[in-house]
């Protein structure tokens, strides 16, 4: 039987572990050294020369330094790489120091413009706004992507669904329009189960692998799965601005993807009757959520993406005053950004995750986002139901004159 031949769920709990028999051992091998033993000079100086410039180690090499490259952080790459249809996979600190090294390495071809298809994640937003990495980028709607590029674009990003609204982006229509500048696509929210943008013809996929990837909210990491080409460039910044995964994190993701197709599938089945069950409630003015009849009108789900996946946003009849008294009256969900976990979580988008973007760009202060995790659908629907009736009565006495402070 052939690896490629595998179905993903067998795929998310073999792949990377393919050497493990041989090696004697049944649990992934976690290596923590910061350095390792050179065999001389020459081989030593070698093998630096080759991972500091994004290479694979030398065979009957040294790894040399763990900033440079980790045994446990590469079985993690291999994973995703095959989990995602892609040559290679790259692993960073974060998922942000992934989407920086992106931006980094555009420099390499002199090609520092980028399309940024919104709404992105605040943390993406801000970056690309902000000049840090030396990029310029032009924000658009799915739409505009062909009037916005121009004959220095490196690279167009979109995330789908977006955050905070949940919107599904045409994959496909946005390739086509960047013609033949490479599209990167944001998949933290469906992660590969439910969606493979390579196969959709995108350039890398990438992942805040702190969410859905690792599962249990206890570890930060990132994750970029593209050709061999852009992998070694990804790794040649990755060694220079040392931005590495730690191999403990890499030990936990890769752990944690065993039950990614599980998870994934058991938190959508959850999301879609919490979806359909927040549209009759009278505290609810609009529910985000990609699926059918209203949340997938270009008709995405099952031809781009397997699903809706688990998360949910919604936007509160009494505004801001709501969406505070809602996030401080659940009981069961946690009031606490990220998502993806095992638990549910519940936070307001314009206030903590999207706090930087743009004014312009900013969501709703009526939206509040849902994180659906693996509590009991009852359970999780008693809890919301207790906390809009507080939210809906709290803003009927007037609280709803209250709007976000603007610190920021
Ligand atoms: C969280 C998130 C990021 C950033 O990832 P970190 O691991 O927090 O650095 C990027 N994109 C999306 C869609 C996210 O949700």
């Amino acid at each position: 039987m052939t690896p490629r031949t595998l179905h993903p769920d067998s795929l998310a709990v073999h792949a990377g572990r393919e050497d493990l028999t041989s090696l004697g051992v049944h649990a992934l091998p976690l290596d923590l050294s910061s350095t390792n033993p050179l065999p001389d000079i020459e081989t030593g100086g070698l093998s630096y020369e080759v991972l500091a410039t994004g290479g694979l180690p030398l065979e009957g090499g040294s790894h040399v330094y763990a900033r440079l490259w980790n045994p446990t952080v590469a079985r993690f790459e291999t994973a995703i790489a095959r989990l995602e249809h892609a040559e290679e996979a790259v692993a960073f600190s974060s998922g942000m120091a992934a989407i920086t090294a992106v931006l980094l390495s555009l420099g390499e071809s002199g090609k520092r413009h980028v399309v940024a298809v919104r709404p992105l994640y605040g943390g993406t937003d801000h970056l690309l706004a902000s000049g840090l990495t030396g990029v310029e980028a032009t924000f658009c709607t799915p739409d505009g992507v062909a009037a916005s590029v121009r004959p220095d674009t490196g690279l167009v990003i979109l995330e789908s669904p977006a955050n905070p609204t949940l919107e599904l982006v045409d994959i496909r229509a946005v390739v086509a329009a960047a013609g033949d500048v490479p599209v990167v696509v944001d998949n933290t929210f469906a992660t590969p189960v439910l969606q493979r943008p390579l196969d959709l013809g995108a350039a890398m996929s990438l992942h805040s692998a702190t969410k859905y990837l690792g599962g249990h909210g206890d570890v930060v990491g990132g994750v970029a799965a593209c050709d061999a080409r852009t992998a070694a460039a990804l790794r040649r910044t990755r060694a220079i601005t040392g931005a590495i995964l730690h191999p403990l994190a890499a030990y936990l993701l890769h752990r944690g993807l065993a039950t990614l197709p599980l998870r994934v599938r058991a938190q959508q089945a959850s999301a879609q009757i919490i979806a359909e069950w927040l549209t009759t409630r009278p505290e609810v003015v609009a529910v985000h959520y990609p699926g059918p009849p209203t949340g997938d009108p270009h008709g995405l789900i099952g031809t781009q993406q397997d699903g809706p996946g688990a998360m949910i946003s919604i936007e509160l009849a009494g505004g801001f005053a709501a969406a505070s008294a809602l996030t401080s009256a659940v009981e069961l969900f946690t009031h606490a950004v990220s998502l993806g976990s095992v638990d549910s979580l519940i936070q307001h988008p314009a206030a903590l995750t999207h706090r930087p973007v743009q004014s312009e760009a900013k969501p709703s202060e009526a939206l509040v986002r849902l994180s659906i995790g693996l509590e009991a659908t009852e359970d999780l629907i008693a809890d919301l139901a207790q906390a809009l009736s507080i939210a809906g009565a709290d803003s009927a006495t007037g609280a709803d004159q209250a709007t976000m402070s603007r610190a920021y």
